[in-house]
């Protein structure tokens, strides 16, 4: 079988060190012959955060974990270099970082994810920030707000976070006996979590309404004044002492490479960026309008595979139709969501009440999550676990952590 070795030394440079980043890393070296490629990873952290587990963190979870990238790139034998990718010379195939290096490239993937910027007058929630929210908990204790509101941004990549702000909020002020807290969530989207739209978004309707979540759709928040939220269109007002908000997202901004108005580097499906030779973007950097860590990682497999049989490797293309996989955490059994995507939007949704995939992970990747769950020390799906029993039984103490089944390379239960 022809392999990635035929070719001679390519040197493939990967911009990032976050789940696109580090999951192209391991499906490269998956890869037959990927063994042999020669692989930079080029990140201005030291660390891969794992973010989706800050929402039940500010609850009083085990803290969200982060991953040492140089153990992971010595783990797959790639080359670290603690710095920031900031231009592309496209005709000379070399990354310019902001140390001012000079890095050639065979293959370029930029998976820089995106820049962050707070929006005013409304708290917003910075997952890797552990400070950002630490007031919540105490003030819902103290019973000093009555009412709150959590608002979804004009533009944002992702917006479960917020549902599970809310969701969480309203369970805790439940149990405190907080009975006359106003919960509202405000969104822009025409249903809740559109990403889902179909079966998974009338499960978290139902979740709302249960909760008793005032639930706002095809609305945007113009302005907040410390009191009062004003909503378009029809110039609406909702009466709030604390607004709960999400970051908007904004391109990584990379001199060289096409981008749209907010930044976010230029890909087609395959990640490919028009017009440019040899350079791939994926993850919440490039254009895509779902920016999750599941996608990213299925956008990372299908560029790693894309390289490979460039190089004229026998590789199976993987599916071009990506699969969406949440968590929802509520406070009690989190709810699974499950939907195909097509053009940007889900064709065909599910909820469930048990896990359709292994490992258990909030974000679904077929290498990155098995790799994690392998080294049982670093295991999300642990933290995963005392997360859920801490929603559920509202101390961390009583749980026992199984590690989950390591090395189980299958995300494959739901097809
Ligand atoms: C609160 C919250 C909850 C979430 N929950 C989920 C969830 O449940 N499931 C899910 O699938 N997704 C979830 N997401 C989304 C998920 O975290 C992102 O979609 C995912 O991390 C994107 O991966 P990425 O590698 O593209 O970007 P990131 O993970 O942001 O990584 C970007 C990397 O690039 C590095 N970098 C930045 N600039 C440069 C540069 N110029 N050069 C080189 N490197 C650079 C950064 O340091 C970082 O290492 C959540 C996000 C948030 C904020």
């Amino acid at each position: 079988m022809t392999d990635l070795a035929a070719a001679p030394d390519p040197h493939i440079v990967i911009a990032g060190g976050g789940v696109a980043a580090i999951e192209t890393l391991l499906a490269l070296r998956a890869l037959p012959g990927g063994a042999s490629l020669a692989i930079t990873v080029i990140a201005p952290t030291p660390f891969l955060t794992y973010r989706p587990l800050a929402t039940v963190e500010r609850f009083g979870a085990p803290r969200a974990r982060r991953y040492a990238l140089d153990a992971i790139c010595r783990d797959f034998d790639a080359t670290q270099r603690n710095d920031a990718l900031r231009r592309v010379d496209i005709e000379q195939h070399v990354a310019i970082t902001a140390r001012g290096e000079r890095v050639p490239y065979d293959t370029l993937v930029v998976a820089t994810g995106a820049r962050h910027p707070s929006l005013e007058n409304a708290n917003t929630f910075l997952a890797d920030d552990a400070c950002s929210l630490n007031w919540l908990q105490p003030q819902l204790q103290r019973g000093a707000i009555r009412r709150i509101a959590f608002v979804v941004p004009g533009s944002t990549g992702w917006s479960l976070p917020i549902y599970e702000l809310a969701l969480l909020t309203a369970a805790r002020a439940r149990e405190l006996g907080q009975l006359d807290l106003a919960v509202a969530l405000v969104t822009p989207e025409e249903v809740p979590l559109a990403a889902f739209h179909g079966d998974g978004s009338a499960a978290v309707a139902e979740l709302l309404r249960e909760a008793g979540i005032k639930l706002l759709t095809s609305s945007y928040a113009r302005d907040y004044d410390g009191t009062t939220l004003t909503l378009t269109p029809g110039d609406r007002t909702l009466a709030a002492d604390r607004v709960i908000t999400l970051p908007r997202l904004k391109g990584p901004a990379i001199e060289g490479l096409p981008a749209d108005k907010d930044d976010f580097v230029h890909a087609d499906q395959d990640g490919h960026v028009p017009g440019v030779d040899d350079v791939y973007a994926i993850g919440d950097a490039a254009t895509f309008a779902i920016k999750q860590g599941g996608l990213a990682a299925q956008q990372a497999d299908r560029v790693a595979a894309t390289i490979a049989r460039a190089r004229g490797a026998a590789v199976r293309e993987p599916s071009a139709r990506p699969v969406l996989r949440a968590i929802l955490m509520t406070g009690a059994q989190p709810l699974y969501l499950r939907a195909t995507i097509s053009g940007g939007e889900s064709v065909a949704s599910s909820a469930s009440r048990e896990c359709p995939w292994w490992p258990p992970h909030k974000i679904a990747a077929r290498h990155l999550a098995p790799y994690l769950a392998d080294r049982s020390e670093l295991d999300p799906s642990t933290a995963h676990q005392r997360a859920v029993a801490y929603s559920l039984a509202g101390d961390p103490a009583v749980v026992h952590a199984e590690p989950a089944d390591g090395g189980i390379e299958l995300l494959g239960r739901d097809g």
